[in-house]
């Protein structure tokens, strides 16, 4: 048979896909999808294969420096055909190397471990016959010494793990290394892990063999019918119990080989603690019986469709993705629900586990890799009908997807801020145009591509307009801080209207929520006399002073320093803190209200989800009466017992240089003040602001997501930002700026000629944060009215950076940014 060939996709940053020989053995094995080991650049790698030829690439060298396939993982693909695909797009649309892009959908490497092998060089067996006793040698000379000879007895290489045994041994294998003595290489080992049983009807073999049989037999058709109309592969165990078989039959079927069978990871058990768990029932009013009608249609239609559930807070958004999920099933079709955060994943799974008792996975990146790998497989093998996850859950391996739902599609937390750069909902909305399915994008302030999308009748528009039981959206009121600097003399870290207010709730025993979005005691370290802030030595930001450590640092990289008594420039010891951070706050409400229960959560004060959670827990349990924090208090959360909502410095955002700042405000604003009156009480949200004429904040105010919109698309279409052009910003960086510049002009020549095609190019300037992690950074930002003439520019500029020498590493291309600062 004629050699074929295979492209494989490795995770190196590097745009190619790389040509391997299939040895003769593999034939007839499905291999693309399938992972595979693979030797590269001297040494193991896991891929994933691609494309099969039987033509050998044309290189240098010819066919003989193609290597071979070493091994091939897992029984069955990894990837399924319309995920190769998904992330061919992202690779083209993100500009992100192929290898890397399919390593972030593929499960984690569990079954394997990279390791270093050692063996003797010719060198080496050269010095030890020259080497005569150990007389006088240094202690690590003789470790080296010893470390020959055993290679030398042992005949073969060594692992590193061996080798570790000795007390100095890898120290002295890497000085042998290092002097030509020894050779190392990196090796791939299989690790053991509990692996069980899973079966698949195995087609080839069953059909001819019926026709000749006499009537089949009873068990083998229930089998048959559980493997593949049913389920498709399953383990052993559930195989018994799902066709009411017993194993012997099973083993039989096995062993003349009607069935195949592989070992796969251990699954979980399904989550015990949800067993006692009383859903809500809830009663769909009428807006979200229509919304769900809508949806059913869409489903039923059985092809792709997108919509936007548009919802204010707290109109039951949930309901309307359960009886979405139900829609989906009962069309026989899986479903994907992505969460912006972690910790909603327990929330919605056990819902949605509740409401239907279908199997769900739940995937994210904080589960431990070897329970992300069984969730992965059970998903993989068609053993969940419905994955609850965060960003990377768009990935799941399901098939036969009939629904994605996106719940607060405007979360920054879905885009990836690491290669690939993907946004998880526009890719949910790729994903969905692929597999025919509905894509159901939900938010009380829609990103504003979103909404474009929805006016432009692109997707559907669902609204549900109020909030569930009648109750009335909180009373927002501004609290203009010149106004209040007027009346009191004085700035205090929380207003006199905010501080009454809370001093009315702790009367009357209600609860209190403060946000103020920035951690730490003072924003900065001001020199009054020279006018400098104290900067961090590695990034041009200030630091910020954290009283209770005593201690100024960078938010950025986590260099810090004790709080100086002189500025560092000039000498003078008038510095001064300015800024009021959310630690500061609290202890300004400690001096305010000595008796009042008060806790803080930001990311000084938890540092774990277990002290997160207690910290809710508790603020939920009535045990605390005023809650300071973050943006982390913004979200999500249904407190029935919370009357008031303090923002304080509620414009910080608006002063950054990014064209999503007033986006964010008014999504911040909005969302925060949706935590107030959620329960019977009806709730208040105080706003303080600098700016309050600002439509960011007006509208917010009002709660009026349409006009903010306007206002908003109507800035942006002027200054041609999304969703009006597309955006792709590109930054280069290096701890060398003559580096940095050089590169940047020579990027600059590249990207000149796309001026005439539709593109505008604007840079290269120094970015926002100018420098980070000692890092200079330079930037570009190209937009165009259309897409296609963005994708130009950017999809050679990676090749020309590689044949400019520019390394991987110091460019990054990002697609549709979250945000230029
Ligand atoms: P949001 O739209 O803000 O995501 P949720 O889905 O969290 O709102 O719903 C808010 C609360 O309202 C939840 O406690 C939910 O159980 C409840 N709820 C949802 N639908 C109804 C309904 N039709 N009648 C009464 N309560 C409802
Ligand atoms: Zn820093």
């Amino acid at each position: 048979m004629a050699q074929r060939f295979c492209e494989v996709a490795l995770p190196v940053p590097l745009r190619s896909t790389f040509t391997y020989v299939v040895p003769a053995s593999f034939n007839g094995e499905e291999l693309i999808g399938r992972r595979v080991v693979v030797p590269f650049r001297n040494r193991a790698m896991v891929g994933v294969g691609l494309a099969l030829s039987d033509r050998a690439p044309e290189i240098a060298g010819g066919k003989k420096s193609i290597k071979e396939i070493v091994e091939l993982m897992d029984a069955v693909p990894a990837l399924p055909p319309k995920l190769i695909e998904l992330g061919q797009w992202i690779s083209r649309y993100y500009v992100a190397p192929i290898g890397e892009t399919m390593r972030a959908m593929l499960p984690p490497e569990i079954e394997v471990r990279h390791d270093r092998e050692y063996s003797l060089s010719d060198a080496g067996r050269g010095c030890l016959a020259q080497l005569t006793s150990g007389v006088g040698a240094t202690e690590e000379e003789s470790t080296e010494r010893a470390l020959l000879d055993r290679l030398n007895d042992e005949g073969g290489p060594a692992s590193s793990a061996q080798i570790r045994r000795w007390p100095g041994g890898e120290a002295a294998a890497e000085r042998l290394v290092r002097r030509g003595y020894l050779s190392a290489r990196e090796v791939i080992r299989k690790r053991r892990t509990r692996t069980q049983k899973i079966l698949a009807w195995n087609p080839a073999q069953a059909e001819p063999a019926a026709q000749k049989d006499p009537p089949k037999n009873d068990a083998e058709e229930r089998i048959k019918e559980v493997l593949t109309a049913v389920r498709g592969p399953l383990p052993l165990a559930i195989l018994v119990a799902k066709a009411g078989v017993s194993r012997a039959v099973v083993l039989r079927l096995e062993k003349k080989g009607r069935l195949l069978s592989w070992e796969e990871p251990l699954t979980i058990e399904e989550d015990s603690w949800d067993t006692d768990f009383t859903p809500p029932t809830n009663v769909l009013n009428a807006e979200q019986k229509r919304a769900l009608e809508e949806i059913w249609r869409l489903i039923v239609a059985d092809k792709f469709n997108a919509a936007l559930l548009h919802g204010v807070t707290g109109s039951g958004k949930t309901e309307v993705y359960l009886g979405a999920i139900e829609a989906a099933l009962s069309r026989g079709k899986r479903a994907i629900v992505l969460v912006p955060e972690i910790a909603l994943t327990l929330w919605v799974g056990r819902l949605v586990r509740a409401r239907f008792g279908a199997s769900v996975a739940t995937l994210h990146s904080g589960l431990p890799d070897i329970e992300r790998a069984r969730e992965w497989w059970r998903v993989r093998h068609a053993e969940a009908k419905v994955v609850v996850g965060t960003r990377s859950a768009v990935f799941a391996p399901l098939e036969n997807v009939g629904l994605i739902i996106v719940d607060e599609e405007q979360e920054s937390s879905y885009k990836q801020e690491e290669t690939p750069r993907y946004n998880g909902r526009d890719t949910a909305v790729y994903r969905a145009q692929l597999e025919g399915a509905v894509a159901l994008l939900g938010s009380a302030t829609p990103s504003l591509e979103t909404y474009h999308n929805a006016r432009a009748g692109k997707y559907q528009l669902l609204e549900l307009t109020s909030r569930v039981a009648n109750r009335s959206l909180a009373n927002v009121h501004i609290v203009d801080l010149r106004e209040e600097f007027r009346r009191e003399h004085r700035a205090t870290p929380v207003s006199e209207t905010l501080r009454a207010a809370i001093q009315l709730r702790l009367e009357e025993g209600t609860q209190a929520m403060i946000l103020i979005n920035r951690r730490g005691y003072s924003w900065s370290l001001l020199c009054r006399s020279c006018g400098s802030m104290i900067q961090c030595q590695n990034c041009s930001i200030a630091l910020t002073y954290h009283k209770s450590r005593q201690r100024l640092e960078c938010h950025y990289c986590g260099y810090s320093i004790r709080p100086p008594k002189e500025c560092p420039k000039c000498k003078a010891e008038y510095l001064y803190f300015v800024g009021d951070g959310a630690e500061r706050v609290e202890e300004y409400l400690r001096e305010q209200f000595p008796k009042a229960r008060i806790a803080r959560l930001d990311r000084d004060t938890v540092r774990t989800k277990r002290e997160y959670q207690q910290v809710l827990g508790a603020f939920a349990g009535g045990e605390i009466d005023i809650l300071v924090g973050t943006q982390m208090v913004a979200k999500g959360h249904d407190f029935q017992r919370v009357t008031l909502v303090g923002v304080v410095a509620a414009d910080l955002a608006l002063g950054r240089p990014d064209f999503r700042a007033a986006e964010k405000t008014f999504q911040l604003l909005t969302q925060v003040a949706g935590r107030a009156g959620r329960g019977e009480l009806s709730g208040e949200v105080l706003v303080e602001t600098y700016y309050p004429e600002h439509y960011a904040i007006q509208y917010a105010v009002k709660q009026d997501y349409v006009s903010f919109y306007e206002k908003e698309a109507h800035f942006r279409r002027m200054l041609h930002y999304p969703p009006f052009a597309a955006l792709a910003s590109i930054l280069i960086r290096d701890r060398k700026i003559e580096n940095a510049i050089r590169w940047s002009r020579a990027l600059a020549g590249f990207f000149a000629p796309f001026e005439n095609r539709g593109v505008k190019i604007l840079g290269p300037a120094a970015a926002p944060l100018a420098r980070l992690r000692r890092e200079y950074r330079f930037q570009f930002v190209l937009k165009s009215p259309q897409r296609s003439a963005l994708s130009r520019a950017l999809s050679g500029c990676l090749d020309f950076c590689a044949s400019k020498d520019i390394p991987e590493t110091a460019v990054i291309v990002d697609v549709d940014p979250a945000s230029l600062s």
